[in-house]
């Protein structure tokens, strides 16, 4: 673990250890190991929200009116929950991985591609009951150490099959947030989840069955080994038969029967239903351009920017194939038109950045990647920025951020260590 804010967190986190005396799982009631006080939850978690939503995909702006709804329902849950105080938020992320994440103190998010494969508003209310457990039960603080321990991977450049390219260069915060949307539940955790989630829907008027029906399908999607499921929701959230069984019991006990809300569903979903075309041709050019066939890959992503023209991924994605044929002049016409539309996501910024640089505009890959590491800062970033000082003739400028960069792992950090070493020289 070379990354100092990693470092200082672990190390707090073991003093923390150390201090902690047992605390009352707030959901369940049984004592449990206190890691992190209610306040410091409530913050990382508030500070760790965009960041996270951002390394995921980024927020699905095209359609507002579906988020609201996911938020309306989500607090609805809230509300009846053991801890109907904490500050929680829902948003829907841009992306078809279908996957569901919560962060500590009640910041959940649920992706475009998980909403699709839902029937009605009762199987939404069981994702985000069983999220809202995995927050107000303290589930991902309780897993921080263990995932602080994952260090972070070097990420290729070239085209992956996931919105996450930039992963195993996130720096900080941005990183822990990251590993915390990704990492694994334990199958205890995710009984608990499943427990109270079910007695939440059941007290909002919802038809619990629904939990099961859900559980389920994702237990026949897992055994098929469904691609998506199995690098979303089924590697985080992992389906067993012993969930269904038990989930099943339960509500047997309480009674089956309630709130399904098939047609409000429908109307809600209705336009990304509609929209699914474009988003379906985005991920075949994205998969098309890591088998490297990019004259395939331009195809379908100029199909996806025909069916929905106001959508910055797709721009993106077909500045990074321009980018790969060697056309940076095009590719940064539509960076600069995926930046227009989304100006705060940075995987936009990075990429309209990198490639300035390469054309030799430094103020503007400069602007760029500052933009970029505000939201999440990451090492390629801050070595990039080195070179733009270096190249300005701005030598401190270029040792703090060499120096940053220096901190992460990787090839990265290995370039900045010997650019550092010849400035210094
Ligand atoms: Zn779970």
């Amino acid at each position: 673990m070379k990354n100092p804010a990693l470092l200082r967190l672990s190390a707090f986190l073991t003093l923390a250890f150390a201090l902690a005396g047992c605390s009352v799982n707030p959901v369940t009631g049984e004592k449990q190991l206190s890691l992190i006080s209610p306040s410091d939850e409530v913050a990382m978690g508030a500070e760790q929200y965009t960041p996270t939503q951002q390394t995921q995909g980024g927020q699905f702006y095209i359609d507002p009116e579906l988020t609201l709804y996911v938020r309306e329902v989500g607090q609805k849950l809230a509300r009846v929950s053991d801890r109907p105080d904490l500050p929680y938020e829902f948003v829907v992320i841009n992306s078809s991985v279908p996957n569901a994440w919560a962060l500590p103190g009640g910041k959940i998010a649920i992706n475009r591609g998980l909403l699709a494969k839902l029937d009605d508003e009762a199987q939404l209310a069981s994702v985000l009951g069983h999220e809202i457990v995995h927050a107000a039960a303290r589930h991902s603080v309780q897993r921080m150490t263990q995932t602080m321990l994952i260090s972070a991977g070097v990420a290729g450049l070239g085209f992956v099959l996931s919105d996450n390219e930039w992963a195993g260069l996130l720096m900080g915060g941005a990183a822990m947030g990251a590993q915390l949307a990704l990492a694994q539940y334990s199958q205890d955790d995710e009984l608990e989840s499943d427990h109270y989630g079910i007695l939440y829907m059941k007290e909002a008027g919802y038809d619990p069955m629904a939990a099961v029906e859900l559980q389920q399908l994702f237990l026949e999607l897992s055994k098929e080994r469904s691609t998506g499921f199995l690098q979303g929701l089924f590697a985080t959230h992992p389906p067993s038969a012993k969930r269904v069984e038990e989930n099943r019991e339960l509500v047997n006990r309480i009674g089956a029967g309630g709130y399904r809300g098939e047609e409000v569903f429908e109307r809600k979903l209705a336009t990304l239903r509609q929209l699914q075309p474009a988003y379906d041709a985005h991920d075949k050019a994205l998969e098309l351009a890591s088998e490297d066939n990019l004259a395939g890959a331009l195809e379908k992503v100029n199909e996806a920017i025909r069916l929905l023209p106001r959508e910055a991924m797709f721009y993106s994605l077909r500045g990074r194939i321009y980018q790969e044929q060697g056309n940076l002049k095009k590719a940064s016409e539509d960076f600069d038109k995926a930046v227009s539309l989304y100006p705060e996501m940075f995987t936009y910024r990075l990429h309209n950045g990198l490639n300035a640089l390469k054309l030799n505009n430094l103020d503007e890959a400069r602007e760029n990647l500052t933009r970029a590491n505000q939201v999440v800062p990451t090492s390629i970033a801050y070595l990039r920025l080195g070179d733009i000082a270096v190249q300005q003739g701005d030598r401190n400028e270029a040792l703090a951020y060499y120096s940053t960069a220096a901190e992460a792992g990787g090839e990265i950090a290995e370039e900045a260590k010997r650019k550092l070493a010849a400035l210094t020289q």
